[in-house]
């Protein structure tokens, strides 16, 4: 039996949570975007679109294409409670639903149709709960796999909802640009375009053991793609592979001290994030960003996973070494936490603490980490940071 998928995807997501907030806003140009001058735009209503400004794109130039447009910042508690009433009403059609963001999931209805009707009826009938119960619109697409869907919703937005019917899938898609597919990047694109292959179905004409010599193991992958066939299933609990923070600042630094200090600061945002969850890491990653949107990472494997600050921020400071950093102007610093397991392993504590330092370190970590549950997180850090003088 093949089966039915829907990709749901809310329209505009965090602008339109703006304009459902402050009703005044409707049918205005609205860019959700990082609080601070340079950051980069989240979301733009569709009102915003036609000035060209879209996701990832940094304010000041959103602010230059369309100076009238109304500038917001993030309010992510808020779009938050607003996605866990939209999942809650995924869930009433099926337990399997993915999480692919905040705003977008899979639903695997195919066992739901004997108690829900089709795949088609549960879409509407989401969308009309969507409507009715928040006052959003998502858009929706059926598919019997997931990346079909996927284009699916993308084609039908906003407010739509295509419906591509298994026997229809290749037709579906033939005519649509390579770029559609998942994994075509500029590399891929380039190469695929020498093939001459500029469409889905140019490439599912193109027999799949050239692709597999061109591309190797990606090769027959895309072969697979361009063919409509996508073996993954929708996941229900996708387990979290890594935390991390970063933070792009007002002023590129340069300075040591400075990069240091805000290495600390990421640390202990990073470590309290991952204590919060209960988990910790094995693999340390910094990730810099030079002033010219290089981006570098470096990564280091512990012998012994932890969820401790000063051990992140001391190897974060040997990764550090390992960059540019300092002598290029940074723009961008990132620290990220990955293999995680949850707690520490026992008699895997660092051979320099013995058994009370050890405690002492958890209840210290336990008493700052309630601190900045009531007091914001910037109330606890380290003393290092409280010399910074625009703290
Ligand atoms: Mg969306």
């Amino acid at each position: 039996m093949e089966r039915e998928i829907i990709h749901l995807d809310m329209d505009a997501f965090y602008a339109s949570v703006e304009v459902l907030d402050d009703p005044s806003l409707a049918g205005k140009p609205v860019i959700v975007g990082g609080g601070r001058e340079r950051g980069v735009v989240t979301s733009a209503s569709y009102e915003a679109r036609p000035f060209g400004i879209h996701s990832a794109q940094p304010v000041a130039s959103a602010m230059r294409l369309c100076p009238h447009g109304i500038f917001l910042p993030v309010r992510m508690a808020r779009y938050q409670q607003v996605s866990e009433i939209i999942f809650e009403i995924f869930c009433r059609f099926t337990p399997l639903v993915e999480p692919l963001s905040i705003d977008e999931g899979f639903l695997d209805v195919t066992g739901s149709r004997r108690l829900f009707g089709s795949a088609e009826t549960i879409a509407r009938e989401i969308r009309r709960l969507v409507r009715e119960e928040v006052g959003l619109t998502v858009s929706a697409g059926i598919a019997s796999t997931k990346f079909v869907a996927k284009i699916a919703s993308d084609l039908g937005k906003p407010d739509g909802l295509v419906c591509v019917a298994h026997e229809k899938t290749q037709e579906f898609l033939a005519p649509l640009p390579i770029t559609r597919l998942w994994g075509v990047g500029a590399v891929t694109f380039k190469a695929l375009k020498r093939m001459g292959v500029a469409t889905i179905g140019d490439l599912s004409r193109i027999p799949g053991e050239r692709l597999r010599r061109e591309f190797g193991k990606h090769g027959e992958h895309l072969h697979l793609l361009s063919r409509g066939v996508d073996p993954r299933s929708v996941e229900p609990h996708r387990p979290v592979k890594s935390m991390g923070r970063e933070e792009t600042f007002s002023e590129d630094l340069t300075d040591r001290e400075a990069l240091n200090r805000e290495l600390l600061s990421l640390a202990t945002k990073v470590a309290r994030r991952v204590r919060r969850h209960g988990l910790t890491g094995k693999t340390v990653t910094l990730k810099v960003k030079y002033s010219d949107f290089e981006l570098v990472t470096r990564s280091a494997t512990l012998d012994t996973p932890t969820d401790d600050a000063a051990r992140v921020y001391a190897t974060c400071g040997d990764l550090l070494e390992k960059t540019k950093a300092g002598a290029r102007p940074v723009r961008l610093l990132g620290i990220y936490l990955s293999r995680l397991t949850s707690g520490l392993p026992a008699g895997q504590m660092s051979l320099l603490e013995d058994e009370g330092g050890r405690e002492r370190r958890q209840q210290l970590h336990h008493a700052l980490d309630e601190l900045a549950e009531r007091f914001g997180e910037d109330a606890v850090l380290p003393g290092m940071l409280l010399d910074k003088p625009d703290r």
